[in-house]
C-alpha cells in the first residue's frame, strides 16, 4: 500500500517537472513579466522608513574580487540618495539592489585613485538614462574634481550625442547628460560643510593617504543619526574625531598579514615589481585592528569594514583578516559585502542589517 503510494507521488511530481520542461519558455515569459512591471513600479526609497540608511554598493579594493566590486556607499537620507565613491561595479549593484540611479541626488568623492573613480561614467549615464533627468549631477569633491568631471564628460561625449539623436530631446534631455563639478576647499582643524538641507549635512574632512592629496572622509548626518566615511587613509585622528557620537563608522581596511602572503608569493615567482608594489600599497592603509582600535576610541558602536583588501576567497581567511579586532573594539563589527544595508530609523537607536541582493 504504501509502495503504490510512493509510486504514484513520483510519478505525479514527474508529471509537474515534466510540463515545467515543455512550457519552460511561456511560463518564463510570464513570470519575467511580472517581476519587470513590479520592479519598474516599486519605489524602494518610500518602502523605507524615515532614518538614515547606508548601502554597499561596492566593499572591495582595486583587486579583482569575486565577491567585492570597487569602493562605493550608498547613502540614503530620507528620500535624498547620495553615493560616496563610484568604484567599477556601482551602477549595477545599486541596480541590483533594487534602487534607481535616475533618482541619485549627488555624488561624493574621497580621492581620485582610479579604483574609487572607474564606475563614474556608467554611473552618470544610468543616472540620466533611469530617469530622463533634464539637470546633470552633481559631483562633489577636493581640489581636482573638476579634472575628474571633465574626463568623463569628454569621453562620453559622442555617446551622449548617439542617445540624444536616437531617442530624441523630449525622452532624454541632452541637458541632463553628466556631471557638475563641486570643489569644495578643506580645512586644518575641523570639517567643512559640502552640503545641507533642511534635515541633512554632509561634512568633509582630510584624512590621511600621503602621497595622494587631497584626500577626504566625510560625515553624514541625517535628524538624529550619523554615519562616517574613513576614505582611504593610514590610521586617522581626524577620522576619530569625527566618528565620536556617529551611530556607525564605515571604516577602510587592509590585512597586512595577508598583503605580506602576497608579496612573498610575487617574490618567489620572481615577479620582483609587483611584490613591491604590494608592499608599496600597505603603507597608507589601514588595518583591521586599527580601525577597530579608532572605532573604540570614538566610542562608536558600529564598526563596517569596507574597502577590502586583499579579497578573502576563503571563509577561513575572513577570521585571519580579523584576528585581534574583537580584543580592542567591544561593539559590533562587520565586514561589508556588496549588497549589505545598514538602516538607522530617526528617532530611535536601534541599527538593522539586511541584504538586499
Ligand atoms: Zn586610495
Ligand atoms: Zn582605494
Amino acid at each position: 500500500m504504501r509502495n503504490r503510494k510512493l509510486t504514484w507521488t513520483f510519478l505525479f511530481i514527474l508529471l509537474v517537472a515534466s510540463t515545467a520542461y515543455v512550457f519552460r519558455a511561456p511560463l518564463s515569459l510570464w513570470a519575467a513579466q511580472r517581476v519587470i512591471v513590479q520592479r519598474m513600479s516599486s519605489h524602494p526609497l518610500k518602502d523605507l522608513p524615515d532614518g538614515l540608511h547606508i548601502a554597499v554598493c561596492g566593499a572591495g579594493s582595486p583587486m579583482p574580487d569575486e565577491q567585492r566590486g570597487g569602493p562605493c556607499t550608498l547613502v540614503i537620507a530620507g528620500q535624498q540618495l547620495f553615493v560616496f565613491d563610484t568604484g567599477n561595479t556601482s551602477a549595477r549593484n545599486i541596480n541590483k539592489m533594487g534602487f534607481n540611479a535616475g533618482l541619485i541626488d549627488g555624488i561624493f568623492l574621497t580621492h581620485f585613485h582610479s579604483d574609487h573613480i572607474d564606475g563614474l561614467g556608467e554611473l552618470l549615464l544610468q543616472r540620466w538614462v533611469s530617469n530622463s533627468n533634464a539637470q546633470p549631477v552633481p559631483v562633489h569633491g577636493p581640489e581636482g574634481v573638476q579634472t575628474v568631471v571633465n574626463g568623463f564628460m569628454q569621453a562620453y561625449s559622442l555617446d551622449r550625442g548617439y542617445r540624444v539623436t536616437h531617442h530624441g530631446d523630449t525622452v532624454l534631455p541632452g541637458s541632463g547628460f553628466g556631471a557638475l563639478a563641486k570643489t569644495f576647499a578643506l580645512q586644518d582643524d575641523k570639517a567643512t560643510l559640502v552640503f545641507q538641507n533642511a534635515d541633512t549635512q554632509i561634512l568633509a574632512f582630510s584624512v590621511s593617504h600621503a602621497p595622494i592629496h587631497p584626500a577626504v572622509g566625510y560625515k553624514i548626518i541625517y535628524k538624529d543619526r550619523s554615519v562616517v566615511i574613513s576614505g582611504d587613509t593610514t590610521p586617522s585622528a581626524h577620522v576619530q574625531r569625527e566618528a565620536r557620537g556617529a551611530d556607525v563608522l564605515v571604516h577602510e581596511a587592509m590585512s597586512m598579514e595577508l598583503m605580506k602572503l602576497l608579496q612573498a608569493g610575487a617574490q618567489a615567482a620572481q615577479r620582483h615589481k609587483l611584490a613591491q608594489l604590494m608592499k608599496d600599497i600597505t603603507n597608507y592603509h589601514t588595518s583591521p585592528v586599527q580601525a577597530a582600535e579608532i572605532a573604540q576610541q570614538a566610542q562608536v558602536p558600529y564598526l563596517l569594514l569596507h574597502h577590502i583588501a586583499p579579497p578573502l576567497p576563503l571563509p577561513g581567511l575572513v577570521d585571519v583578516f580579523l584576528k585581534g579586532t574583537s580584543d580592542v573594539f567591544k561593539g559590533t563589527l562587520q565586514v561589508a559585502q556588496d549588497g549589505d544595508v545598514l538602516s538607522l530609523p530617526a528617532g530611535q537607536k536601534v541599527i538593522l542589517k539586511s541584504h538586499r541582493f
